[in-house]
C-alpha cells in the first residue's frame, strides 16, 4: 500500500543477472509443524540475497533445502534450471559456510583451505595454486601455516570463506557468516565481502537476523515471518515501502498510529488517530474505502522537532521531552504525548557544540512532512 517509486532505488546496483535459483512452493515441515511455509522466490545470478527474519522464522531450513542437507516436504528447488529434488549435496553447484565456520582444529590455514580440493583429488600443484590465490584474496596469505587457535575471529571467518570459495561454488550459501564478530570487524568484513561478491561473480545467499548487516551486503533482501516470506525488495524499498506492519517493524525503528481514513482521493489521503490531536495528510491515495482502519508508520529521522509550532494544520504534534540519548552521530529523543504515547524522534549531531540544543521536560512540536508516512493496511 505504500506509494512505490518509480523505479528501483538499491544503494548497489544489481547484477542483471539472469535467474539462478528457482524456489517454487516450499514448504518444510517437521511433524506437525510448518517451519517453511509455500515459500516462492527467484535469486539472480550475481546477488547477494538476504534472508532476513527473527529467530526461528525458518531461514536456516531454507538454506539448508538449497544445499541437499534437509528435503523439502513439497516444492521444487532449481539450481541454474535444473531441478535439485534428487541432487544429493555434493553434486550441487553450491557451497555452505556454516555459523560454527566448522574449521579444523589441528589443521593449519592452509589445510583447511586445501581439504575440500583434496578431496576432489585435483593434483599437487593445482591445489596449491587455488589455495595460494584464494589466500591472497582474502589477505590471509602471511598466515597460512598458522593453526584456527592462533587466528582472531575475523581472520577464522575468512578463512572458512576462503575454504568455501576455493571450490569455486557458483552459489554460496552463508548462515550468520559474521555473527562471531564484533560490531565494527563486523561492518568492515561486510565491505570485504560485497568486494569479493563483485571479483568473483559468485551468487550469495546471506541468512540473518540483522537487519544492518541485510541492509549494508544485500542487493535484495526476503524477509522471513513464521515460514513466509512476507517481502521482497531493495535494501531501500524495504526500509522506505514496507507492505506490512510486521515489515515496518522489523526494518529500523518505526512510530506506528492506528487511525481511520477519513479521506482518500487520487494524490493524498488524510488519516484521523485516536492518538494524534491533528489528521495526517499523505501526499498519495491509496484506493482504499474511507473509514478503513489503517496504520501510520513514521520513521524517528523523518520527524522535526521545533519549540515553536509549525503553520501547518496536520501533521503536527506536541508533547514534552521525556528522554534523550545521546548515541554520537545521532541523538535519540523521546516525546510524550498527552495521552502518555511516546514517539520516537532522532535528530543528527551535525554540530559538536550547540547551545539551544531541545532539552529534557522541553515542551515541543513534532511534525513531518506528508510525504514521510508510510500508510499500511495489514
Ligand atoms: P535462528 O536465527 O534462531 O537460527 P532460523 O530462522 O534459522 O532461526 P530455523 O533453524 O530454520 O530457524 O528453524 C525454524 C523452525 O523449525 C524453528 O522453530 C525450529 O525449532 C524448527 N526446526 C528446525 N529444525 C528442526 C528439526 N530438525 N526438527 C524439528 N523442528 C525443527
Amino acid at each position: 500500500m505504500a506509494d512505490k517509486p518509480p523505479e528501483s532505488t538499491s544503494q548497489r546496483a544489481i547484477e542483471p543477472g539472469r535467474e539462478y535459483v528457482r524456489i517454487e512452493n516450499v514448504s518444510k515441515r517437521f511433524g506437525d509443524f510448518v517451519a517453511v511455509d509455500n515459500v516462492s522466490l527467484t535469486i539472480l545470478k550475481g546477488e547477494i540475497f538476504c534472508l532476513l527474519g527473527g529467530s526461528g522464522c525458518g531461514k536456516t531450513t531454507l538454506l539448508r533445502m538449497l544445499a541437499g542437507f534437509e528435503t523439502p516436504t513439497s516444492g521444487r528447488i532449481y539450481i541454474d534450471g535444473q531441478d535439485m529434488s534428487d541432487t544429493p549435496p555434493y553434486a550441487r553447484p553450491v557451497n555452505m559456510m556454516f555459523q560454527s565456520y566448522a574449521l579444523f582444529p589441528h589443521m593449519t590455514v592452509a589445510k583447511n583451505v586445501a581439504f575440500g580440493l583434496e578431496q576432489e583429488r585435483l593434483s599437487r600443484p593445482e591445489i596449491e595454486r587455488r589455495v595460494t590465490e584464494m589466500l591472497e584474496i582474502v589477505r590471509l596469505g602471511e598466515l597460512a601455516q598458522r593453526k584456527p587457535h592462533q587466528l582472531s575471529g575475523g581472520q577464522r571467518q575468512r578463512v572458512a570463506l576462503a575454504r568455501a570459495l576455493v571450490k569455486r561454488p557458483k552459489l554460496l550459501l552463508l548462515d550468520e557468516p559474521l555473527g562471531a564478530l564484533d560490531k565494527k570487524l563486523r561492518e568492515h568484513t561486510q565491505f570485504e565481502l560485497i568486494n569479493l561478491q563483485e571479483r568473483l561473480g559468485v551468487t550469495f545467499i546471506v541468512v540473518t537476523h540483522d537487519q544492518e548487516e541485510a541492509m549494508t551486503l544485500a542487493s535484495r533482501i526476503g524477509v522471513m515471518d513464521r515460514g513466509e516470506i512476507v517481502q521482497v525488495g531493495t535494501p531501500t524499498d524495504i526500509y522506505e515501502y514496507p507492505t506490512s506492519k510486521f515489515v515496518a517493524d522489523f526494518i529500523g525503528s518505526v512510530n506506528m498510529f492506528e487511525g481511520q481514513l477519513v479521506e482518500d482521493e487520487p494524490d493524498h489521503v488524510r488519516i484521523r488517530c485516536p492518538e494524534l490531536a491533528n489528521t495526517v495528510y499523505v501526499d498519495h491515495g491509496i484506493s482504499s474505502a474511507p473509514g478503513a482502519t489503517v496504520w501510520v508508520a513514521i520513521r524517528p529521522e523523518k520527524i522535526e522537532l521545533s519549540r515553536q509550532r509549525p503553520p501547518a494544520t496536520e501533521n503536527v504534534q506536541q508533547g514534552v521531552v521525556k528522554e534523550i540519548a545521546y548515541m554520537g552521530d545521532l541523538s535519540v529523543y523521546l516525546v510524550k504525548l498527552d495521552n502518555d504515547r511516546i514517539v520516537r524522534v532522532t535528530l543528527p549531531n551535525v554540530e559538536r557544540h550547540a547551545d539551544d540544543r531541545i532539552s529534557w521536560d522541553e515542551t515541543v512540536w513534532l511534525s513531518w512532512h506528508p510525504t514521510s508516512p508510510v500508510v499500511l493496511a495489514q
